[in-house]
């Protein structure tokens, strides 16, 4: 199993859309075939139209607010005393977070498709809201299926969709998170195809999503690789890029235009609480392979195959499974995956804020927690850059909580 050079990775599959041979296709039923396949077909159409080219471009600049900045950490640096770190922005973008390029990217090709519905599934509320933000701004009727549970643990983002003038349909069913709102969403998405266009908030699910997701976030890299040769003036020779992993769209999105680049890649998983068997982490702790939301990947499976239990301070990263194309990566050895704690990352925030102007998330800072353990051990000739790829202030509340305080 290897990565093809000169070949966008989304690419990179055989002709039943499987990464590796192993990871990815299409296990979907019989009745979704035919959405899937038009949807296959127009985006193949789009990648190459110029006025969509044109489209895309425009508004990435003028909406989503691109390029994000790209800061040297000064303060972290110096007071870790090794690696020099810098900080993607992310959380510049509109809205807050990476999830703003998919779902401009999705508005976009529902509008070429004539569809004046969309719908979408959200964990931590952030695909949600800027789902609901970007069909505003395009003018199309939104709905989000969204976990009973995640509803009362992300108010600030339910209160920001529903501001938005999109319905929330809660989910009930099975553990009542992200998992089950993507089922709900595909279920639904099936008898409303004709009008309705779907959206999947990460690189997971059928290829078709997987695709379209991180070819819109591979935007973050497009201007990422310009503002290294810029600051650099070239590719610097040690370089790491970081970034936390969930579903794995903002790292495929952060690590698409150096993929055939010597930098070297880290995805950090959610491990979940410190004494706890509990963990979002399935490369991390080698789970097995098994098919969620009809990918194959890397899925944490309870000892009878059925989806196992996670844990995460962070609902971002609150996922079983993992993109087939990070599972793609982590085979062929071009990534590497570890994980950070919940206190780990609580513990990065604080530093990271107390020390820096910006105010990562819980999901990020996860990858802070990352960069802060290596970076005392390298010298000043290597470079870390994080994605700082959220915004901490959907998280207040469980800050606020864990610490006793909450400052931006
Ligand atoms: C949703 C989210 C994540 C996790 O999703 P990925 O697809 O792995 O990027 C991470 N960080 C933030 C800020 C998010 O909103």
């Amino acid at each position: 199993m290897q990565i093809k050079k000169g070949i966008p990775l989304i690419d990179q599959h055989d002709k039943n859309f499987m990464y590796g041979g192993k990871f990815g296709g299409n296990f979907i039923p019989e009745t979704l075939k035919k959405p899937i396949d038009d949807l296959t077909n127009l985006f193949q159409k789009l990648r190459k139209d110029k006025k969509f080219l044109k489209d895309r471009d425009y508004y990435f600049k003028n909406y989503v607010g691109s390029p994000t900045p790209f800061i040297k950490l000064e303060n972290l640096t110096n007071f870790l005393g090794g690696a020099q770190i810098y900080a993607k922005v992310v959380s510049e973008a509109n809205g807050g977070a990476h999830k703003i390029y998919n779902a401009t990217v999705h508005c976009l090709i529902a509008k070429r498709a004539g569809k004046k519905y969309i719908i979408g599934d959200t964990g931590a509320g952030y695909a949600g809201k800027m789902l609901s933000m970007a069909a505003k701004k395009f003018g199309l009727s939104c709905k989000i299926f969204m976990g009973a549970k995640d509803i009362k643990r992300q108010r600030p983002n339910v209160e920001a969709i529903r501001k938005n003038g999109a319905e929330i349909i809660p989910v009930y069913s099975g553990s009542q998170t992200l998992v089950d709102a993507v089922s709900e969403c595909m279920r639904y998405w099936v008898s409303h195809c004709d009008t309705t266009h779907m959206c999947v908030g990460s690189t997971v699910g059928p290829n078709i999503f997987i695709k379209i997701c991180a070819y819109s976030t591979a935007q973050i890299s497009r201007e990422l690789i310009e503002q290294v040769k810029e600051e650099f003036g070239e590719i610097p020779k040690r370089l790491k890029l970081i970034n936390c992993v969930g579903g794995g769209s903002s790292a495929m999105g952060f690590w698409n235009e150096f993929m055939d680049t010597h930098a070297e890649f880290i995805g950090v998983e959610a491990g979940g609480p410190k004494n706890s068997k509990l963990h979002a982490a399935p490369l991390t702790n080698s789970s097995k392979v098994g098919v969620l939301h009809g990918a194959a990947q890397y899925v944490i499976q309870d000892k009878d195959g059925q989806i196992g239990s996670t844990a995460s301070i962070s609902a971002g990263l609150d996922y079983p499974g993992i993109s087939p194309l990070h599972c793609f990566l982590k085979d062929t050895k071009r990534a590497k995956y570890t994980s950070a704690t919940d206190e780990e990352a609580l513990n990065a925030f604080k530093l990271v804020s107390k020390l820096e102007n910006i105010s990562p998330s819980l999901e990020p800072s996860h990858a802070f927690a990352e960069a802060i353990h290596q970076a005392p051990k390298l010298k000043s000739s290597n470079v870390i850059i994080v994605n700082s790829c959220g915004d901490s202030l959907k998280d207040k509340d469980i800050i606020k909580k864990k610490l006793g305080s909450y400052k931006r």
